[in-house]
């Protein structure tokens, strides 16, 4: 089965600046010891991703694989479980493989019932199908939020530490956030942090069904498609779009001033109820770095008056801060 992937050249080793951002300096201090065999996996809307923490505390590359769109469910647990046998260090030498895999999701997981309730961007409609994957893999696997994992790798080891009023929001095919209040994570029973579908005033339909969604303005395929309709240029990243703005692209400009402002919108939301400290911001578009942190630091400061005003940081962890919040989430059941 790993073959079938290199095949059809689904799988692509992460490459050494992935691993770079990854690297277990973070985890080495982190309550003292590794645990040893915990393979984690983000899904994504479009995309998986993966890791093993080997039993001699060695973190694999980051493996990726494309997710075909027209997967049915059943082909979307053999494609997982296919996967995870493929990444790095699942069987060693030895004769090891982990003892536990966390798999995080995008949508409404509720993690203390171990449910995933719903989700507006995973191709599939069967929502039980962890079982099947513990049993196709005979392993433990635990199920997580996405964000709520990054949220995790930010109060554990990056700038969420120690802070009692926090908020790590992921921007990327979706938009969410998972929050920490009086030093607590916010769970909501899986449906705290929906900060994409707050309206900000669009017009457009969102995928939840929704008229005006944050998501619609701001998330990846939305500044994208805003972009090629102004400009017949379809397919761009939305980083890509964000450096042709500062290189006076005017159309880039708009589509990015309007996915930045509905940020601070969604971000001035959050803080008016909840009295934010501190802000990180993680997923793709994170990768934008001070193009998206200067006009969104500066759109949500003119929208707050007499509110704290949060310190807003892009996550060390950039688009892999969910892996990372995985990986701990593991260390924590094991210990
Ligand atoms: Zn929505």
């Amino acid at each position: 089965m790993v073959q079938r992937f290199y095949r059809r050249g689904a799988v692509m080793p992460g490459n050494k600046s992935e691993v770079g951002a990854i690297k277990l300096s973070a985890l080495d201090t982190w309550r003292g010891a590794y645990h040893p065999d915990i393979a984690a996996i983000d899904i994504g809307a479009t995309n998986i991703r993966g890791v093993v923490l080997s039993k001699e505390g060695k973190l694999s590359q980051v493996a990726r694989s494309p997710i075909d769109s027209g997967v049915d469910s059943a082909d979307f647990v053999k494609l997982v479980a296919d996967f995870a046998q493929y990444l790095e260090h699942w069987n060693s030498p030895g004769g090891h493989q982990p003892s536990l895999l966390v798999v995080a999701l995008p949508g409404i997981v509720d993690e203390k019932r171990q449910e995933l309730i719903g989700s507006a961007n995973l191709p599939w409609s069967d929502l039980n199908w962890v079982p099947k994957l513990s049993q196709l893999l005979m392993v433990q696997v635990r199920i997580t939020h996405d964000v709520r994992a990054a949220l995790r790798a930010e109060v554990e080891t990056g700038f969420l530490n120690g802070c009692s009023q926090g908020i790590a929001v992921s921007i990327g095919t979706g938009i969410g956030a998972g929050i920490v209040t009086d030093g607590r994570v916010l769970f909501g029973e899986g449906y705290a942090g929906e900060i994409g579908h707050i309206n900000v005033g669009s017009d457009r339909e969102c995928s939840c069904g929704a008229i005006g969604c944050l998501e619609t303005v701001s998330s990846g395929p939305a500044i994208s498609a805003r972009y090629a309709e102004g400009t017949g240029k379809a397919g761009l990243e939305a980083t890509e779009i964000a450096k042709r703005a500062d290189a006076g692209d005017c159309v880039a400009s708009e589509v990015w001033k309007q996915a930045t402002d509905a940020l601070a919108l969604g971000l001035q939301a959050s803080c008016s109820v909840l009295g934010t400290e501190r802000v990180v911001l993680s997923g793709g578009l994170a990768l934008a770095g001070q193009r998206l942190l200067e006009p969104l630091t500066q759109a949500l400061e003119r929208s707050l008056s007499f509110h704290k005003v949060p310190e807003i940081r892009i996550s060390k962890y950039g688009d892999l801060a969910t892996l990372h919040g995985a990986i701990l989430e593991g260390l924590l059941l094991n210990q």
